[in-house]
């Protein structure tokens, strides 16, 4: 596997450390909602922003900064400010940098509640919005108009994996004067860096896999300081903010981002190519199979194929609820990014509130099963599907 985060590992587990008059090793846990001043003159320089310093936890947390220092440095980002789950950066994001006749492009392939966000609440405050073919530069550059301010994506998609050449996109958006937002969560910067390949702003949801064993919600956005700043406005403003309880179990999770995704990723391609040489199985989608339609892109931009695959059982739903009602390892669970192995039928879960047409537009087969692989031995995941 190739290496191309230079002192990757050695920032998951140290960057932005600051330590206290106590000399903790392990970060400081700082649950507190308010700073104490040493006297009014401090106050109000704190206040005014003359002085820099923590005020209030809604908008300075010394461990929550510690996290936005880390995941920083890991994306290789300006600045980071943290959000209290994936679905608050991405809102943070658009109720800062955009103003109403603003237009955005955004992929087809993104995650279901984003979708909703976008149609349902920031449509309502004047926000266009254009949906294209996450793959297809030709759409994004035929639906860019004079007033599109963003495009917006996930790559690879969930659950299809479908994947953009990031380099091509960011060269097309910036000859458009349009900035580029990834929502980085299906690869964490472990396995990609897309502000490497010319994107301008990064989303997380800390929820998956930079926390990685499913225990709190948690969000970022990353980016130039000048975008940042208003952001940040925006964050101290409206309060969604992160927990510093959460910011602290998400610490943790970084030290290990790197060998579990490495390792879940060993254990995706051994699973994909078992499911292809399988005769139940019609169709395999995972970006580090040679079959996948974007192998090459894949391979340029990503240093694997990352953990999330699905497949195409024959016999449509009735034989793919039976793959996953007889599993007794994995969980039959909608979520992703989870040291535990998941298992889930996105036609009747993540995609249900689609009609059938457009179930068939997007791609998911009835049949089509996803699994987020874990670090559990990958024999015994493979002996749990028994296909
Ligand atoms: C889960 C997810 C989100 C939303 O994150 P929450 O932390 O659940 O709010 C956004 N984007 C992607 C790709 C996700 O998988």
């Amino acid at each position: 596997m190739k290496n191309k985060n230079k002192n990757f590992e050695t920032d998951s587990v140290r960057a932005g450390i600051e330590r206290s008059q106590f000399g903790e090793h392990s970060e400081g846990l700082f649950l507190t909602s308010s700073f104490v001043f040493k006297n009014a003159q401090e106050a109000a320089k704190r206040f005014s922003g003359e002085e820099p310093g923590n005020v209030y936890s809604r908008f300075t947390n010394p461990t929550v900064k510690v996290f936005e220092e880390r995941l920083a440095a890991l994306e290789g980002a300006e600045q980071c400010i943290a959000t209290s789950s994936g679905m608050s950066a991405i809102l943070a994001t658009f109720m800062a940098l955009c103003k109403p006749g603003d237009h955005v492009v955004v992929s087809k392939s993104i995650f279901g509640t984003s979708v909703q966000l976008f149609n349902n609440f920031l449509a309502k405050w004047g926000l266009n919005i254009s949906f294209v073919d996450l793959p297809d530069l030709n759409a994004w550059e035929a639906a860019t108009t004079k007033n599109t301010k963003f495009y917006f994506l996930e790559t690879p998609s969930n659950p299809l994996t479908e994947i953009v050449d990031l380099k091509k996109l960011s060269q097309l958006a910036k000859s458009k004067k349009v900035k580029l937002i990834v929502d980085n969560c299906f690869c964490t910067p472990a396995l990609q860096k897309p502000i490497d390949l010319g994107a301008d702003i990064i989303i997380h949801s800390a929820t998956k896999y930079l926390d990685g064993q499913g225990r709190c919600l948690g969000g970022a956005v990353l980016g130039k300081k000048r975008l940042m700043n208003q952001v940040y406005t925006f964050l101290r403003n409206s309060g969604v903010s992160l927990s510093p309880f959460n910011a602290w179990v998400f610490l943790k999770g970084l030290e290990t981002l790197k060998i579990r995704m490495d390792q879940q990723s060993d254990n995706a391609i051994k699973l994909a190519t078992y499911l292809e040489k399988n005769k139940n199985i019609a169709k395999v989608y995972y970006p580090g199979l040679k079959s996948h339609p974007q192998y090459n892109t894949a391979l340029a931009q990503q240093s694997s194929g990352g953990a999330v695959l699905s497949f195409v059982v024959k016999g449509g739903q009735k034989a793919a609820w039976k793959i996953i009602n007889k599993t007794k390892l994995m969980s039959i669970t909608a979520n992703l990014g989870d040291t535990k192995t998941t298992i889930t039928h996105p036609a009747t879960t993540t995609h249900s509130r689609l009609t059938q047409e457009q179930r068939d537009d997007a791609g998911i087969d009835n049949g089509l099963v996803r699994i987020a692989v874990g670090l559990e031995y990958i024999d015994d995941i493979i002996a749990d599907l028994n296909i």
